[in-house]
This record gives structure tokens, sequence and C-alpha cells, in this order.
């Protein structure tokens, strides 16, 4: 089977993307397994900060490097809060005041208009020059008032118009198959095979 680096620690980030690449003869491992000190995000775009990540997992482990980088873009605010999403309202990070900091920011907008973005980046070793990329987007709106109780983040806020609920009223199940994550798994899934069928 071949191995594969996570460039996070989030455990349920993990788990999907082991049972999405197990079939793929692929095993998903942590980065922490390897020591692998937190990589930086300079960078002004989902694309760029996925990359980093990625690169820099591969040339700590020796092994090809997944990444992804994801946030929220709303219309009106230019793209806002976008790479900034986990921190919008400062630090500490905090899903609360980052909705709070949302919901003034749009106060008297009517353009209510935003999309979840998620990217992507597979390293085969810290110099690839042609990484495999994926994205996924997830359209929606921006509630005045929060609904449901599930999910993370701005999911309290997102209206998804197919559904017609909140992000955070769907079942982790379906919102992981709407979902900009959920998209972008699928894919990149699709290039690892189209890969695998070509060697
Ligand atoms: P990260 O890419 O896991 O660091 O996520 C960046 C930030 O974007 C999160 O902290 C959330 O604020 C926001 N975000 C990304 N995906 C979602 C989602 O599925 N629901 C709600 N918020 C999300």
């Amino acid at each position: 089977m071949q191995k594969l680096v996570l460039a996070s620690s989030n455990a349920k980030k993990l788990k999907e993307l082991a049972a999405l690449l197990a079939p793929l003869g692929i095993e998903v491992l942590p980065q922490d397994a390897f020591g692998v000190p937190e990589a930086e995000e300079p960078h002004v775009t989902f694309v760029e900060n996925a990359l980093a990540k990625a690169r820099h997992a591969a040339r700590h482990t020796g092994l090809p490097a997944l990444a992804d980088d994801s946030g929220l873009c709303v219309a009106a605010l230019g793209g806002a809060p976008g790479v900034y999403s986990a921190r919008y309202a400062g630090e500490p990070k905090s899903d609360a005041r980052n909705n709070e900091t949302l919901l003034a920011a749009l106060a008297n907008v009517t353009d209510r208009r935003a999309h979840f973005v998620s990217t992507l980046v597979l390293v085969r070793h810290a110099d690839d020059p042609q990484p495999l990329i994926a994205e996924g987007e997830w359209h929606g709106e921006i509630l005045r008032e929060y609904r449901g109780e599930g999910g993370f983040g701005y999911d309290p806020l997102f209206f998804d118009p197919e559904s017609g609920v909140a992000s955070a009223e769907l079942p982790p199940e379906v919102k992981n198959q709407r979902s900009h994550r959920g998209k972008a798994m699928a894919a990149l899934i699709a290039r690892l095979r189209a890969e695998a069928d070509r060697s």
C-alpha cells in the first residue's frame, strides 16, 4: 500500500480521507506521527497555502503529502474573510467571534451571496513540479440569524438554497456530500484514479 502524509492534525479530516483513499491502495498518515512542525501559511490564496503545507510535510517526511486549505468568501465583502476565515475576528481563533464579526459586517447589506472554497494539493515529493490540485465550491447565502447545531465554523450562518436549510442543520453525511470539501475530494480522487489507470 502506498503511503501519503496528511498535512493536517485534524482527526476528522484524516478519517474521512483515509476512507476515501483506501480503495485506491493509499494509506493516509497524519503528519503528527512524523513530528512535522506546523507550516507557515503566509499566502493570500488558498492554493498557495495548501501547496506550502503539502510541500513542508513532504520535505519533512520524504513521503507524498496532501494538504487542504479552505474558507468562506462573501461576495459583498470582496471575497473576505477568504484565507483569513479561521481568524476573521483575530486571535485566539474563535468560531463564535468570527460569526459575530460576519453578522456585523453584513448588518446593512442585502447582497448575502457567499461560497465556501476547499483547495486540495497533493505533491508526490517536496519538489514535485506538477502537484495535483483539486478545488470544490459550495454556493449559498449568509443568514441574519443562527440556525442549527451541527458542523463548525460558519455553518450556522450558511444557508444552502438547494437543501433549503443552514449548513449546521444538515446531517454530517449530507453536508460531506454537498460541501466544498466533499466536491474537492471527489475531484482529487478522479485525478488519482486517472493517474493510476495510466501507470
Ligand atoms: P481550515 O482550512 O480547516 O483551516 O478552515 C478555515 C476556516 O474556514 C475554518 O476555521 C472555518 O472558519 C471556515 N470553514 C472552512 N470549511 C468550513 C465548513 O465546512 N463550514 C464552516 N466553516 C468552514
